[in-house]
């Protein structure tokens, strides 16, 4: 990390960004100013991979005194753009804890100022309207060995280009019929530098602009603008751009911007994530196809998803802050994320029972109508803490696997004569096994030791064994949503088939329960309450939840379980 000495302190771990905007500081470029910014296409919703990006943005702005990162949407293309794709995306970056204060803005603030940025380069003899085919354009467009065709349009007339020009901006040339191109140059070895794109013809309705407009910027152009309008200081970007600076720079030549005034431009390598696809096209493909439920769908790497499945905005954050940022791409392991998650759940998670499969369990020796309310902490490793009352009485449920007709030896929980401890209650023991016609067991019949009451018997015999339970009587029902990986395999994108991808769908990456029993301190909670439900997970209740009608989702199991099954795998 610099020792930038008036750099805010925080314990934000350095990376070659950061350093590269304290040097800038140091050397006083931009009179020391530092502008970042976040520069989303409003054509979906962000996702982990967004996050990493954010992080480094808001987090550089943050840690420089008047630092300031703005939320720019880059909405040069009308057809694929929304109003919902904006909303979203500016509540999750606040989601994530940013705040881009007054500095919001859309690529389309500039459709006036990147127009006239064009005209004058037509007038200059800069750029030329090219009303050859899209096909003819790419035809003559040459290749790494072979340099490309010279287009009419460049022998015309500034005057004539820019009558033109006119005609597409009034909507008189159908879509497709005629682009604005740069006079780069068609032999040169970077393709992107061979007379490029500006403008296109779109006759589409724009988010914001309505029908003000039917010629639209293209990314290129528009976006290095963008950031020079927006007095950019650095524009930091992943890895794919490097072969856009220097048609950025030249398009900045072109419209005269000062060497001392433009954005540097810094490339990082993107998050790609095991088990995950972080492409938008291809979320688009799962909510459109619906393989989801939609775009918050808790199996989903989108920060909507996320949230919904019990992500905490810290969560994600330390994460980021832990993968660091590097200029070499790589995968990370989506463990990592699932363990950072694990850690923060860890620490501010109240823990409490619920019995996801229920099988009754009655005590036939505890007095009909009694009530022990039992004092349990909500942080056992903290017994004086906060606690609520858990009542327990005559008839409880347990949860179904815990219990075992025919254990095999090593099976320590419930078994016809087995003793077990139910968490903070007593010890029980089972007596009698009750089925239906069909063999199923429907009910155990066990007693309870009243000389156990805490869960430690008087004689100081060894129960190997803690169960959680609910008390029939008293718990709420409740829906459960078990939420696993999406895909079953590492590189879901590996294959070759188009849709292959698809086939790498986990098929159990949810399973709902419908009759699941939480104890009664949950009756009233509300959406995003997060709790650790003993043995079994962290869980948070779903916005699907209604009074009466609790629905939680499993954020993630207590441990990873696909660790084992990979460990399994080799052995
Ligand atoms: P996708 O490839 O998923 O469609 P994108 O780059 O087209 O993503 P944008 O909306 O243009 O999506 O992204 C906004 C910003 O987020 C860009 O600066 C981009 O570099 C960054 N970004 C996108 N995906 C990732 C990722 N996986 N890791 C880090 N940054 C990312
Ligand atoms: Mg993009």
């Amino acid at each position: 990390m610099s020792d930038d000495k008036d750099a805010k302190k925080d314990d934000s771990p350095g990376n070659f960004v950061w350093d590269l905007v304290c040097q800038d500081r140091e050397k006083g470029k931009h009179g020391g100013k530092v502008v970042t910014r976040f520069p989303p296409e409003p054509n979906g919703y962000l996702h982990i991979g967004h996050a990493k990006s954010i992080c480094l943005n808001f987090g550089i702005a943050q840690r420089v005194p008047g630092g300031q990162c703005n939320l720019r949407f880059d909405d040069t293309n009308p057809e694929t753009e929304e109003v919902e794709f904006v909303e979203s995306i500016k509540a999750d970056v606040r989601w994530l804890g940013f705040d881009w204060g007054d500095n919001l803005f859309f690529a389309s603030d500039y459709f006036g100022k990147l127009h006239e940025y064009a005209v004058a380069m037509i007038e200059a003899g800069a750029a030329y309207v090219d009303d050859r085919t899209t096909e003819e354009i790419r035809q003559t467009r040459g290749d790494f060995y072979k340099p490309g065709d010279e287009a009419p349009g460049r022998k015309r007339t500034p005057a004539e280009n820019l009558a033109l020009f006119e005609r597409m901006k009034k909507g008189e040339l159908a879509d497709g019929a005629a682009v604005l191109r740069a006079k780069g140059d068609m032999a040169s070895t970077d393709v992107k530098m061979r007379d490029p794109v500006m403008y296109r013809i779109r006759h589409a309705r724009h988010h914001r602009t309505g029908d003000a407009w039917c010629i639209y910027p293209m990314y290129d152009w528009a976006h290095g603008q963008s950031d020079y309008i927006e007095g950019v200081t650095h524009s930091v970007c992943t890895l794919e751009f490097v072969n856009h600076r220097p048609l950025y720079h030249w398009f900045l030549d072109r419209i005269g911007a000062p060497e001392a005034t433009r954005p540097q431009q810094i490339e990082f390598a993107r998050l790609n994530l095991t088990f995950t696809v972080l492409s938008k096209r291809k979320l688009q493909e799962l909510v459109y196809g619906k393989h989801v439920a939609g775009w918050d769908d808790p199996r989903m790497p989108t920060l909507a998803g996320m949230r919904r499945r019990g992500f905490t905005p810290e969560a994600i954050r330390a994460f980021c802050d832990r993968i660091g940022v590097s200029t070499k791409d790589s995968v990370v392991d989506v463990s990592l994320l699932e363990h950072a998650l694990r850690e923060d759940l860890n620490a501010r998670c109240p823990r409490v029972m619920a019995v996801l499969r229920p099988i009754k369990v009655t005590l036939e020796n505890f007095p009909e109508g009694e009530v022990w309310e039992i004092d349990a902490p909500y942080d056992p490793e903290k017994p004086d803490g906060p606690s609520r009352k858990v009542p327990f009485s005559r008839e409880l449920y347990i949860e179904a696997d815990d219990f075992m007709e025919n254990p095999p030896k090593k099976f320590f929980r419930l078994s016809p004569g087995a003793e077990v401890r139910l968490r903070y209650a007593c010890i029980i023991k089972c007596k009698e096994v009750k089925k239906d016609g069909a063999g199923n067991v429907t009910e155990l019949v066990c007693t309870y030791d009243p000389d156990s009451r805490g869960g430690t018997p008087k004689d100081g015999r060894k129960i190997k064994a803690t169960l959680h339970w609910v008390s029939a009587k008293h718990a709420a029902s409740a829906e459960v949503r078990l939420y696993d990986r999406l895909f079953r395999v590492e590189n879901p994108l590996s294959g070759e088939g188009k849709d292959e991808w698809l086939s790498h769908l986990n098929p159990s990456s949810l399973e709902v329960l419908a009759n699941a029993k939480v104890e009664p301190s949950l009756t009233g909670a509300i959406a995003g309450h997060a709790v650790q439900f003993e043995r079994l997970g962290y869980f948070v209740v779903d916005p699907d939840a209604k009074p009466g009608a609790l629905v939680f989702n499993r954020t993630i199991t207590l441990k990873d379980t696909w660790a084992n099954i990979a460990a399994k795998g080799e052995g």
